[in-house]
């Protein structure tokens, strides 16, 4: 068990891409091992409209696909697509025995129907895990797939041997992608979980209970030193891009690491875990299909 106590130079690193690329050698293997068996992991990802975050984000997830030899076919489809043409396009790719992983890359415009969407992804496909039955599924621990970025953290968490059961964890941020499937896999690990949202009254104080503070709200310097308990475990999973360029999490991270016993610094935090985690669902999956000799 790590002793969370803060290092004499300040809290440690929790490096995201370090992790990621140690995963990744394995995932490199586990795919080779596929490919004799005749199978090659699979993954098609759409993206809908030229949202140029998202387009950075599949680009990342297509180049890290073809570092591990899984096949990503790309459907760049444009804003004006109609539920009905996007509907039709998943039920061909859910029928596609040569893709075992379908993402629609989120936000999608405001016509389309985002919850149509991800109901009509087979739920044994939907590695990023936002079907309404592997949401459901959390709940009781029976998930096909758990959802990327909570399941990163829960990768960080575990490889740098952080304790959670028994621990206080606030998770801040509540949104159906994170914050809340975050919640439930800890509590699912014993911890003692609360949630904590824009009408939270009194941040700090929440805050100041956690022995582990996932934050994920969006909101820059959101969480500063005078909100952390001395020695907590500091992971950030917000990503804001600065009036200057800059890309920051929601925490102040000097400030915060001189009193965190671990922090995740962003970028390069749990980032590159989510990426990491699709791959690995991705893979998953294929082997299901291999072993299922459909
Ligand atoms: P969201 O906007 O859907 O949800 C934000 C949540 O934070 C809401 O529950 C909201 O109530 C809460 N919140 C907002 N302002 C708050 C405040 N001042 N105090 C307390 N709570 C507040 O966002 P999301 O999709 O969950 O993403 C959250 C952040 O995580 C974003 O910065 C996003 O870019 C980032 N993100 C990162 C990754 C990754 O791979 N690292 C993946 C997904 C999202």
């Amino acid at each position: 068990m790590t002793a969370l106590k803060v290092e004499q130079s300040g809290a440690k690193i929790i490096d995201g891409k370090v992790v990621a690329k140690k995963m990744r050698a394995d995932q490199k293997a586990q795919v080779e091992l596929l490919q004799a068996k005749g199978v090659t992991p699979g993954l098609a990802v759409v993206l809908v409209g030229e949202d140029p975050a998202s387009e950075i984000y599949v680009s990342r997830k297509v180049k890290a696909c073809e570092a591990v030899g899984i096949k990503s076919i790309s459907y760049r489809l444009p804003a004006t697509i109609s539920n009905e043409e996007l509907l039709v396009l998943i039920g061909k790719l859910n029928a596609d025995q040569n893709v075992h992983g379908i993402l629609v890359q989120l936000p999608l415009p405001k016509h389309i129907d985002m919850a149509k969407v991800l109901e009509t992804i087979a739920p044994e496909k939907d590695v990023d895990g936002f079907h309404l039955y592997n949401v459901g599924a959390l709940v009781v621990g029976r998930q096909i797939f758990p959802p990327c970025t909570p399941y990163g953290v829960m990768h960080l968490l575990e490889y740098s041997d952080i304790p959670i059961e028994g621990r206080n964890v606030v998770v801040v941020g509540a949104s159906n992608i994170v914050g809340k499937p975050m919640a439930l896999m800890l509590m699912a690990r014993d911890a003692t979980v609360a949630i904590c949202h824009a009408k939270t009254r009194d941040l700090g104080q929440w805050t100041m209970l956690a022995d582990i503070l996932v934050v994920a709200a969006g909101v820059p310097n959101l969480i500063v030193s005078q909100m952390v308990k001395t020695g907590a475990v500091v992971i950030d999973v917000g990503i804001n891009r600065l009036p200057d360029g800059r890309i920051v999490g929601d925490v102040d991270f000097e400030g915060v690491r001189k009193k965190a016993s671990y922090i995740s610094p962003v970028p390069g935090g749990v980032g590159p875990m989510t990426i990491a985690m699709l791959l690995e669902n991705t893979i998953i999956s294929a082997q299901r299909f291999a072993a299922s000799d459909i």
